[in-house]
């Protein structure tokens, strides 16, 4: 049974958390026009999610929506921010309006798994109950930006909207299935398949055809090694599925690399996309 915090909502953010956005007003990011808005087949061809937006508040009713824009705020996300760590303290859930934040197990030895990422489709920093941690770091891999809701003030919320406890609940349980999906993906699947699958997911949340991930950090997000990811890269670019150069990622046939990709990539999407339909 989940616990509340015991502190009144008080609208603040409370936090000295060291991530200062740009002072873009959250409503800028979220507009009224856009409440309920549905999958979008954006301009990049994927099918993705209507990108500066977060598809969770996007579902909550209007007033509740525009009261909960009220007691969030804007931050940027620049490449490899964390959240939070291993067990640590979770001072605040963070709705992704664009960009890729993973949450991953480090390892001892100092290398990195990939569990699970979010972008507009969810949220970071769930489940979370008063004074808890999760057994894994959040961290930005692919820059954007979120609407950050301090936790307190979350778990008030979650009380006071039964709409917005119903939207939090299912995509708790969404994110479960993809973590489970991707514990069968990490063991069974081959690297190309999983390049893809983590391409494809990306591709659905940034909103554009090239976005920048380092060999470094592709290797630990899929749990390989540099020199793995460097020839399942080469096998895809060979193919015409995509273009690396340094860091530089460009989708050019996603009905190719969706051929490619394991069955994972379809199986997460759909658990997803449940969620707010
Ligand atoms: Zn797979």
């Amino acid at each position: 049974m989940r616990t509340r915090g015991t502190i009144p909502c008080d609208g603040s953010d409370g936090s000295d958390n060291p991530i200062r956005g740009k002072g873009r007003s959250p409503r800028s990011l979220i507009s009224q026009s856009h409440l309920g808005a549905p999958d979008v087949i954006s301009t990049n061809g994927s099918k993705g999610y209507a990108h500066g937006e977060n598809r969770i508040l996007t579902a909550l009713p209007a007033s509740d929506r525009l009261r909960l824009l009220e007691v969030v705020r804007t931050v940027d996300l620049p490449v490899k921010t964390v959240l939070f760590e291993p067990g640590g303290p979770i001072d605040a859930v963070h709705f992704p309006t664009d960009g890729v934040i993973s949450l991953v197990t480090p390892l001892h030895d100092g290398a990195i798994v990939e569990v699970a990422t979010i972008g507009n489709e969810g949220i970071v920093g769930v489940p979370l109950v008063p004074l808890g941690g999760l057994a894994v770091r959040a961290i930005s891999q692919v820059a954007g930006h979120s609407l950050r809701m301090n936790a307190i003030v979350f778990l008030e919320w979650l009380d006071r909207s039964p709409s917005f406890q119903t939207l939090v609940d299912s995509y708790t349980q969404a994110l479960f299935g993809q973590i489970s999906q991707a514990a069968a993906c990490n063991r069974l699947h081959s690297s190309e398949e999983r390049l893809s699958r983590w391409l494809l997911m990306s591709h659905d949340r940034v909103g554009s055809d090239q976005f920048f991930i380092t060999q470094e950090f592709l290797g630990q997000m899929l749990g390989a090694r540099r020199s793995t990811v460097s020839v399942s890269a080469g096998i895809l670019r060979r193919a015409g599925l995509i273009r690396y150069v340094r860091g530089h990622v460009t989708i050019v046939d996603r009905a190719g690399l969706e051929a490619v990709s394991c069955e994972c990539y379809a199986v997460i999407k759909a658990e997803l996309d449940r969620v707010v339909h």
